[in-house]
């Protein structure tokens, strides 16, 4: 017999969200189905299981209070100037100065980004030029 309509309605079953009638025809299923009636047993206990645990009270590991105050003491204050935001705060001026560059699809690539691609593959360039000519200048005649 093919349960996968009752074990569908089983979880609503079990949360009660069944009309009168999905609920009788499923309850007569369970009368002669012993797996169905497995699975609801199982998934019974299962939320007893869960219900329980949505009422344990867990305590912090010990000194966690401790470690928060200590890392929060460390962090920088609001306004005050950090690496990370000055650099940060550069990368949004060049942005708003430069823009950004449309792209098909109606996205954008913000310019900064592509002068940064540019200067990347410049110096890669440059290296393997560098590579190149010395090679040859090794290279015996
Ligand atoms: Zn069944």
């Amino acid at each position: 017999m093919d349960c996968s309509y009752f074990r569908a309605r089983i979880n609503h079953y079990v949360d009660g969200e069944l009309g009168y009638l999905e609920t009788a025809e499923l309850q007569g299923h369970l009368s002669f189905c012993a797996d169905c009636a497995e699975e609801l047993a199982q998934m019974s206990e299962v939320r007893g299981a869960m219900a329980t645990w949505g009422r344990t009270e867990l305590a912090p590991p010990p000194g966690f209070a401790e470690r928060v105050a200590a890392a929060a003491a460390l962090e920088p204050k609001p306004g005050e100037a950090t690496v990370g935001r000055v650099v940060g705060d550069a990368l949004d001026a060049l942005d708003d100065t430069l823009g950004r560059i449309p792209l098909p699809g109606g996205r954008t690539i913000p310019v900064k980004n592509v002068l940064g691609y540019g200067l990347a593959a410049a110096a890669v360039l440059i290296q393997v030029e560098r590579y190149l000519r010395r090679a040859r200048e090794l290279k015996p005649l």
